[in-house]
């Protein structure tokens, strides 16, 4: 049995294809420990189709995976990716509180109006400083982190998704980040979509990874699934890389029974591989 797929989309966010039932066909197939749908919630300030759910679509999207947790009991969750972006954490808050999501993702995509891993705004970087926009983009995970509003912070070092790496090692940002991540009390999870992309390497990067362990923050797993085959994808590069930076354990989500968020349990990795 392989570790839980926390970061997984359905086609309701306009740019990843499949229903929820499908992904959690895949993660059984898989023999997976569990599945959490994770779809990215409505876009603030303005909602943009091909980048998340529109507001209507909200509710029926909480219903289907609360559907599906009735059918696979203790094996599917409701989760949600929230995009942390300063000055809509406020309605953020109060969308998320409307639902009884087992946790949300928090994730950073956009410095201001510029959505970072956008392919369609990738030009953006040639007339970047690199090194600006990865202290910036840690910055703002650090913020978000101590929003409060989020149980697992999402691709922890995303700027390099298309390969634009910094001129300098950044020690002191990432520092920096980790310390306020830790004191957040919030999960980190390893991404693998990373792995799928130019940069070839899931998020977070090992460096940043043995910092982690240093301050002692629990890890999770998400493939960022966007077609159901991915489901799982390269958990056990993922669990190697955990490994190499020191991990032994990671953590599970396991629903509370109420509304409220799920509760964590440590699980050992297995010593060996996958
Ligand atoms: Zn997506
Ligand atoms: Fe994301
Ligand atoms: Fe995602």
């Amino acid at each position: 049995m392989s570790y839980p797929d926390y970061h997984t989309h359905t086609s309701r966010c306009g740019h990843a294809v499949g229903n929820p039932l499908q992904y959690v066909e895949v993660a059984l197939a898989k023999r997976l420990s569990g599945i959490g749908i994770a779809d990215h919630i409505p876009l603030l300030p303005e909602p943009d189709p091909e980048i998340a759910m529109g507001l209507c679509e909200l509710g029926d999207y909480v219903a289907e995976v609360t559907s599906l947790k009735a059918r696979f009991p203790g094996y599917v969750l409701l989760g949600a990716e929230a995009d942390y972006r300063p000055g809509t954490i406020a309605e953020v808050r109060e969308l998320l509180a409307e639902h009884p999501f087992d946790y949300v993702i928090g994730s950073v995509h956009h410095l201001g109006t510029w959505g970072i891993d956008d392919e369609r705004q990738i030009e953006e970087y040639s007339g970047r400083d690199i090194d600006d926009v990865y202290s910036e983009y840690f910055e703002l995970v650090g913020d978000a982190a101590e929003s409060g509003a989020f149980d697992i912070m999402g691709h922890l070092d995303l700027a390099k998704k298309f390969g634009y790496r910094p001129s300098r090692s950044l020690a002191t940002e990432m520092e920096t980040l980790v310390a306020r991540v830790a004191r957040a009390g919030v999960l980190v999870e390893i991404n693998t979509a990373g792995l799928r992309k130019p940069v070839r390497e899931a998020y977070p990067s090992v460096t940043l990874l043995g910092l982690l362990r240093e301050y002692r923050v629990p890890i999770t797993f998400g493939s960022d699934a966007h077609k159901p085959e991915e489901v799982g994808a390269d958990f056990d590069r993922a669990a190697a890389l955990a490994r190499t930076a020191g991990y032994s354990e990671y953590t599970a989500l396991v629903e509370s029974g109420t509304v409220a968020r799920a509760r964590t349990v440590i699980r050992a990795l297995d010593p060996r591989g996958e």
